[in-house]
């Protein structure tokens, strides 16, 4: 065990997963690359948990960040006017496409669904909230209280009364062999169900992702959310898209993950990528509710200065870049690559995701563990993740290069080819 893993395990608690049989420190990075201690170099394909948006040492990312550090001015209240706050307000509420969008930052995903939580529960009076099966909201009351997923509620006692419906989870047996058409109709069937007799009073919202992330990059097929959409609007319950992982691009083919499936939300939940590494979360939701009379608050530290000219810089970048474009260009290059792998390869069970956000579901978790120390070996780095631990997820910095998707690809397909002959 390396001297700091040792000090690790000493000061810090035992849940706190740490990636690969013999856990790395990385010390520095550089376009979509880091090195660890020991000199070695890996391209980036987990980007800090979707967190290194657009790489590494970007020039527009740390000048932005020295001039405010510059300045002197690192002051965080949010009593006094902020520039960098009021102009990335205005990019995510016109990006947003929610009408007549309001935002609120603060410095976490989890407090982002926290607030989103607030905000819905006292504007509709109610503590009963939908949630999706298999989800992931983070690590406060109210967003493990929505969370599905046993690993990371087990030690929650839930303030809301949630009620879990069906998205992901069609592998179920009751689904099997179902069209998508036929799966969203007992999916509804489901919801309408759950209204009718689970729910106590009137429903606040629901709360999901797009796809998955925790989850392990899981997809509910084209059609279910805006099907879910038309029965929550007969009853004003309000709609909740947690775009942590989603947001800016990521998927190619949205902006925010949500405007895939043709539903406008009343709020969306973003954070990770956003700061390129510096912590800022945030949400934005429909004027009237963020203004009700319920909605007062404040965040010492959401909205701070360097954040946000830390969070402006990446999103200028990732729209003068149209870095969502060279999302769908490269993702297609490795999710189309390695569903054509995975014709020869039994032991893939399932390739899935859009842009660059794109998993693998192997045959058991220990298939798993042996792939991330496969790929680390060869020098990339990913994530393992998914109900049932047996996803690998993946998710490298919206700036990744076509050479780049084609070196990460041969990598992933190496080592996959190893375990299939292992298992073999
Ligand atoms: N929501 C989603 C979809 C997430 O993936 C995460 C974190 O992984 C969160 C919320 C919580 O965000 P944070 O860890 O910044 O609190």
């Amino acid at each position: 065990m390396s001297e700091l893993l040792a000090r690790h395990r000493a000061v810090m608690p035992n849940w706190l997963a740490l990636n690969y049989n013999e856990p790395i420190e990385i010390v520095s990075g550089k376009g979509n690359r880091v090195v660890d201690a020991d000199g070695k170099s890996y391209l980036d394909f987990f980007a800090g948990i979707l967190t290194n948006m657009i790489g590494y040492d970007v020039p527009e990312v740390r000048e932005a960040v020295e001039r405010q550090l510059a300045t002197g001015v690192v002051h965080t209240s949010t009593v006094y006017l902020l520039r960098g706050q009021v102009e990335l307000a205005e990019k995510i509420a016109r990006l947003s496409g929610i009408p007549d969008a309001k935002v609120f930052f603060t410095n976490s995903g989890t407090e982002a669904n926290e607030t989103a939580l607030l905000l819905a529960t006292y504007a509709r009076k109610s503590d009963q909230v939908l949630a999706m099966r298999q989800s992931y909201h983070g690590r406060s009351f109210g967003a493990v209280s929505v969370t599905s997923n046993r690993s990371w509620k087990n030690n929650s006692l839930s303030p809301l009364n949630v009620h879990f419906l069906h998205g992901a989870d069609r592998h179920l047996t009751q689904f099997r062999g179902l069209s998508d058409a036929d799966y969203i109709a007992a999916c509804v069937d489901d919801l309408r169900h759950v209204l009718a007799t689970a729910v106590s009073n009137d429903v606040a919202a629901l709360i999901a992702e797009p796809i998955q992330g925790v989850g392990g990059f899981t997809m509910a097929p084209d059609g279910l959310f805006a099907a879910y959409k038309e029965v929550l609007d007969e009853q004003g319950i309000l709609f909740i898209s947690d775009e942590v992982q989603t947001g800016w691009g990521r998927t190619g083919s949205a902006f925010f993950g949500i405007q895939d499936h043709g539903v406008t939300p009343d709020v969306i939940t973003f954070a990770k990528g956003l700061g390129n590494g510096f912590a800022v979360g945030g949400l934005v939701a429909r004027g009237d509710l963020m203004d009700g009379p319920h909605a007062v608050g404040l965040s010492t530290f959401g909205g701070n200065p360097i954040s946000m000219a830390a969070a402006n810089a990446t999103l200028d970048y990732v729209l003068d870049h149209d870095l969502q474009a060279n999302a769908a260009r490269t993702g297609a290059i490795i999710i189309d690559g390695l569903k054509e792998a995975a014709k020869r390869l039994s032991v893939v069970k399932d390739v899935r995701g859009k842009g660059l956000m794109f998993a693998v579901e192997l045959e058991s978790p220990a298939q798993a563990a042996r792939f991330m120390e496969e790929t680390k070996r060869a020098g990339l780095l990913a994530g393992k993740g998914g109900l049932y631990g047996t996803a690998i997820r993946m998710a490298p910095p919206l700036t990744l290069t076509v050479e780049e998707a084609v070196e990460g690809l041969g990598i992933i397909v190496g080592a996959l080819e190893t375990i299939d002959a292992e298992a073999a």
